[in-house]
């Protein structure tokens, strides 16, 4: 089955500094192999996509790069970098490659600029995002400059996981559970509830976010969010459901099970559920025969594999 995948990820070399310490809690022979696999464009790579059918990959740096950045026009120099080496990677095979840009939201109005540059001269497909930055989420008032840019681009952003500013006092010191496990998860559904609730979507009602691990399991939670909203008295255009049905799209990376995806599908609609590997942290061979194998009607398979991602990103 032909598929497009959005969260796949690289190194560049100028953001090392920012992973190593960031992924010490994985063993020194796991990461070094996943090291290799960051570091590379060619063989190791497009043979891995080519078994799992991925036509095309839209690669993004690995988490945290430089959303952890403390000093502000570091960040804003870096992500630069970061873009235009992406850029230089890609470039020989345009039929394989696609980018989501890096950029630092520690400055908003230059990671607007950044974000339309790497759209407008680079060819970059939106941009993606690890969490906060430096502290920093996106419904802060200050991020409006960013967003209009985005509605204005008609692009994508798509919010990665990442360590909270603060670790959670609730996960404690259960060190297994502070991340992939189920951490990132209540961060960054939580960072998009965020935006919802804060009324970004009513300021940039056009904008589109894009979560993955199948939406961070606010999927779920629809009908909770509208009833809780109305018993706090929220005062937004649209009920909480609607910005997830309308402005939301999520992928499955890391999420190769039926259940949630069903749960999806039926929550924000077969057009807002996109295929994704998360290269090399998980395994491509897995997300693929999910793919591949998952017991739904052909046509929704191929708008998942697809066509979604095809359409949302303008790759035809
Ligand atoms: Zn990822």
């Amino acid at each position: 089955m032909k598929k497009i995948a959005l969260e796949e990820h690289f190194m560049a070399p100028a953001l090392e500094e920012y992973w190593w310490p960031a992924h010490k809690d994985i063993p020194t022979p796991i990461r070094e192999n996943l090291h290799r696999r960051l570091n590379d464009f060619g063989e190791l790579r497009l043979s891995a996509m080519d078994k799992a059918g991925i036509e095309i990959a839209v690669l993004s740096t690995v988490a945290p790069g430089i959303q952890s950045e403390k000093d502000t026009a570091t960040a804003v120099r870096l992500a630069r970098v970061c873009n235009d080496y992406l850029a230089e990677k890609i470039a020989p095979r345009p039929d394989r490659y696609r980018g989501f840009a890096h950029v630092a939201l520690q400055d908003p109005k230059a990671a607007a600029d950044e974000l339309e540059r790497c759209v407008r001269q680079l060819g970059f497909c939106g941009a993606l995002i690890n969490g906060h930055s430096n502290g920093h989420y996106l419904d802060e008032p200050e991020m409006n400059p960013f967003w209009e840019r985005v509605e204005e681009l008609q692009t994508v952003v798509y919010l990665h996981p990442a360590d909270p500013a603060q670790p959670n006092p609730t996960i404690g010191s259960y060190r297994e559970l502070a991340r992939a496990t189920w951490g990132w998860g209540v961060e960054t559904g939580t960072h998009a509830l965020r935006l919802v609730f804060g009324g970004v979507f009513d300021r940039f009602p056009k904008a589109k976010l894009a979560l993955g691990h199948l939406g961070e399991t606010l999927p779920f939670l629809l009908w909770r969010l509208d009833s809780r909203a109305k018993l706090y008295g929220v005062t937004l255009k649209r009920e909480p459901s609607q910005y997830l049905r309308e402005n939301l799209v999520v992928t499955m990376s890391g999420m190769y099970s039926r259940e949630p995806l069903i749960c999806s599908i039926d929550a924000l609609g077969i057009e807002n559920v996109m295929f994704s590997a998360d290269y090399p942290f998980e395994s491509i061979e897995l997300a693929s025969a999910f793919m591949d194998n998952v017991d739904l009607p052909m046509e929704q398979k191929q708008a998942i594999a697809y066509d979604n991602a095809a359409r949302l990103l303008k790759l035809r």
